[in-house]
């Protein structure tokens, strides 16, 4: 199967061609789907377009199968019309309204990309993925986010199911042979990524929620598979939505501008979440099998908070190009954070920001392939790549910078305008500006220039001379900053605040004059952007480490702590502090730690230290030490609390790494509900505990058929995939089967590569083994030819096997004499090899393994 089959890129150029001849475009959409659960692999799809061109010639964009094409009345072949994804539009009326009739037959996708469909035992169930570039996978569209059209949609589906898209449903047409046609209201203005279908026997609850802007009864529901129905918890979700919508259009004093709000979570889902109006779409992830954790319930709450600002940042006011994605995701992100304080029990969102955002941002800032926030994106190919760590983290991390640096006021002042000027239409970075700009009465130029247009982070140090402390930034360029600075006093042991400045860095130093004398400065603890206003990377004095490594727990702020944390991790991946170091310190402190979302980040940075940053032989000694460590932390755990469960996370990937002879013994002990009684186990654990145990090769195949009778569910059968191959020696057979094209749905693939990559010296070692450097790069190419994007994106970084000094040689070398591969490609492995590149820089740091 060639997957890739006429999916070219649609450029930048072409689509500022169309948007200067195209206007006023409105959309009659019919989908059959009546046939998805009998096995066919194309539906049927009728499209009717209308629009007016300036233009004798245009082009839609399509993916399936043409098989009638009208241009105003006049019959075309259909053949000759359509090639490399592109349906040829001739003879125009120019000025006038053109009518573009078009029937074709489009596949259903088993990719998370256009219509995906899967099924939960005997039940079929639909959802779309449209951004960036796949709604032309299901029907006929002009495949760019500044050509919005009005859509009318009809669904025809089995009677027994349930049908949801962008807007209401209008009323229903019961058809023979248990078919029903549902008609929806034509909608706003809206743009083709963010077109939106599901259908099915999905399950759920309704609510609703009256808008007092517009006067409107909104519904809002939310849905899932039957088999995951007990595990909703439906109220939360309504509430978080109802709460959510009410603050929202307070906060932009703007009416909801869609009809309704479903939310519906699906399996098989490439990313956390996508933003359609009325539709937002989750990953399953977000219904808890297991009990989940504040830090889960807390990063739920903020990607359904995220997805509804999308409502206005994206849906309502659009970029008007891929170029600034950031303008609606970095919104996005900053909103979920800010709507999560506001309106949930989770008021410690910069918290969780701070710890994971920012780390997310400042890794991939690291990488070579780090771009500006506002990116050059010439075509969609392009954009796919640049869903990520800048565009989302750091553009929310600065954005935090911007509203410090002009005041809350100005800049709801500002968002408030610009929903009002470009409604319903298409924005760009200039157009926010211009109403930042006249918000704050400030010339941003230069600060939208060096935060936004450029890449890298500001390494910021300090200094005492007196009673002056003197912050070094070495950034270049230099970024102005507004941040805090702090002083905390070391009194017997404990870290209390001692004085906190708020302070503008302008340049390559900055005077502070603390009034403290200096001997007491010397002796105390200073914490550079305590409450994580600003996006750097701040340093500690070697004082300051020590007074960490004795008392960092004792730090009653719990933001301050986690960006204590955050800089120590990133002086680990500096090569500036022991990975070895970093663990113990866990060790010592993650007991005090009462953020649950910092204490999963430090639980699973410890894992990273040992497993990539720590040379082989020195890792085996350190995971036993962890494990060890773990062990004593999980029996001093609160029973019943997140922290129980997080250290037991840790345990479980730590027992499974460690080839010791008790470890088999005391992973089974954990399958007895009987040992940690306060702890329930779900399915998620059990299976965590079933991979640990067959990748020590003590699990065999009659037990772990019982495991999946046990959880007999589409989840349960996808971590039955991930178990079976975690056992040493199946890793040749998994290889065959996480790279033969069209073999393994996405959520498979990646359990698939969850077992490839299981932590433990025996699993590196087949690895190696199995699949070496020149190997893999003998086989990449097709692997990326032969996969679509996003499948392709999963293998090629799954799979990456440079870890030493000669594989990254080897793949540099390859890259030098292949400058022809897709540029994608290309970055996926220069980001795999920077990677491989620091681990090995950080391993040579520490020779002696400390
Ligand atoms: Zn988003």
């Amino acid at each position: 199967m060639v997957a890739t089959m006429s999916e070219s890129t649609i450029s930048r150029a072409e689509c500022e061609n169309r948007t200067q001849n195209i206007h006023d475009l409105s959309l009659q959409l019919h989908l059959d789907l009546h046939r998805a659960a009998e096995g066919d692999d194309f539906f049927p799809v009728h499209a009717t377009w209308k629009f007016s061109s300036e233009a004798s010639s245009t082009h839609l964009d399509y993916l399936g199968k043409l098989s009638e094409l009208w241009i105003n009345g006049q019959r075309q072949d259909p053949h000759a019309a359509h090639s490399e994804g592109r349906i040829h539009l001739e003879n125009l009326r120019v000025g006038q309204v053109n009518e573009i009739e078009i029937q074709g037959l489009s596949r259903y996708s088993r990719t998370g990309q256009g219509l995906h469909r899967f099924h939960d035992g005997d039940d079929t169930y639909l959802y779309s993925h449209c951004e960036p570039s796949d709604a032309r996978r299901i029907f006929p569209c002009f495949e760019q986010p500044d050509l919005k059209a009005r859509v009318s949609l009809s669904i025809s589906a089995p009677t027994t199911w349930r049908v949801f898209a962008n807007a209401n449903p209008l009323r229903q047409e019961d058809l023979d042979r248990g078919r029903r046609r549902t008609y929806f209201d034509s909608t706003p203005p809206l743009s083709s990524y963010l077109t939106a279908f599901a259908a099915g026997p999905y399950v759920g609850e309704q609510t609703t929620w009256h808008d007092q802007r517009s006067g409107n009864t909104i519904e809002v529901g939310v849905w899932c598979r039957h088999s995951m129905r007990e595990y909703l918890d439906a109220e939360d979700f309504l509430t978080l939505t109802t709460g959510g919508l009410s603050w929202f259009c307070d906060l932009f004093d703007s009416a909801y501008p869609w009809q309704r709000y479903d939310s519906i979570l699906v399996p098989e889902y490439n990313i956390g979440a996508m933003e359609n109006p009325g539709l937002v779409t989750f990953t399953e992830k977000f219904i808890f099998r297991d009990d989940p954790t504040d830090a889960e319930r807390a990063a739920r709450a903020n990607t359904v908070l995220h997805e509804m600002s999308h409502m206005w940042f994206g849906d309502y006011v659009t970029p008007q190009w891929w170029d600034d994605l950031w303008l609606k995701e970095s919104f996005a992100e900053y909103m979920g954070s800010a709507a999560s304080c506001a309106t949930t029990q989770h008021t410690d969102a910069w918290v969780n920001f701070a710890g994971i955002r920012t780390a997310w941002a400042i890794e991939q800032d690291e990488l070579s392939t780090t771009h500006p926030i506002a990116a050059d994106i010439p075509d969609v190919d392009a954009a796919r790549q640049n869903f990520d760590g800048i565009t989302y983290a750091k553009g929310a991390a600065v954005l935090r910078q911007l509203v410090h640096f002009v005041g809350d006021d100005v800049f709801q002042e500002a968002t408030r305008n610009y929903f009002r000027d470009h409604a319903y239409g298409t924005a760009t970075f200039a157009d926010f500006i211009h109403h930042l700009s006249e918000a704050s009465g400030k010339d941003l130029g230069q600060w939208v220039y060096l935060w936004l247009q450029t890449t890298g982070v500001d390494q910021l140090t300090t200094t005492c001379e007196g009673s002056s402390v003197v912050i070094h930034n070495h950034g270049t360029p230099q970024r102005p900053h507004r941040l805090d600075l702090s002083v905390f006093h070391n009194y017997k042991g404990i870290l209390q605040p001692l004085h906190r400045v708020d302070v503008e860095l302008n340049g390559s130093e900055t005077r502070i004059d603390t009034g403290l004398d200096s001997e007491q400065l010397e002796q105390s603890l200073l914490v550079v952007n305590d409450q994580a206003y600003s996006y750097c990377l701040a340093q500690p004095r070697a004082q300051d480490l020590a007074l960490l490594d004795q008392s960092l727990s004792t730090i009653e702020d719990d933001l301050t702590r986690t960006v204590l944390w955050q800089q120590l991790w990133n002086l680990v991946r500096q090569g500036l502090l022991a990975p070895r170091h970093y663990v113990n310190m866990v060790s010592v402190h993650a007991w005090a730690e009462r953020n649950a979302t910092t204490l999963s980040t430090i639980v699973d940075n410890t894992r990273i230290a040992v497993e990539k940053y720590l040379a082989r032989e020195h890792q085996d000694k350190v995971r036993r030490i962890l494990a060890r460590n773990l062990r004593d932390l999980l029996s001093e755990a609160v029973p019943g609390s997140d922290s129980q469960r997080i250290f037991l996370t840790g345990y479980i990937s730590a027992l499974g790494a460690v080839d010791a002879e008790d470890s088999p013994a005391r992973l089974r002990a954990l399958l007895d509900p009987a040992v940690l009684p306060d702890l329930a186990r779900g399915p998620k654990l059990r299976w965590d505990i079933v991979c640990a145990l067959r990748s020590l090769g003590v699990f065999g195949e009659a037990e772990l058929a019982e495991e999946v009778q046990r959880d007999n569910t589409l989840n349960g059968k996808v971590r039955h995939l991930q178990a079976t191959y975690c056992e040493p020696g199946r890793r040749k057979e998994l290889l065959s089967r996480l790279t033969e094209p069209g073999e393994l749905s996405n959520d498979e693939l990646r359990a698939g590569l969850a077992a490839w990559n299981m932590p433990g010296a025996a699993a590196a070692e087949e690895r190696t083994r199995v699949l070496g450097v020149e190997n893999y790069l003998n086989h990449v190419s097709t692997w990326w030819e032969t996969h679509p994007m996003e499948m392709a994106n999963f293998i090629v970084r799954g799979l990456y096997p440079a870890e030493d000094q000669d594989g990254v040689a080897k793949v540099d070398q390859w890259l030098k004499t292949h400058p022809d591969i897709p540029r994608a490609l290309q970055r996926a492995l220069v980001e795999s090899t920077d990677r491989a590149r620091r681990a090995v820089m950080i391993q040579h740091a520490y020779p002696e393994g400390e």
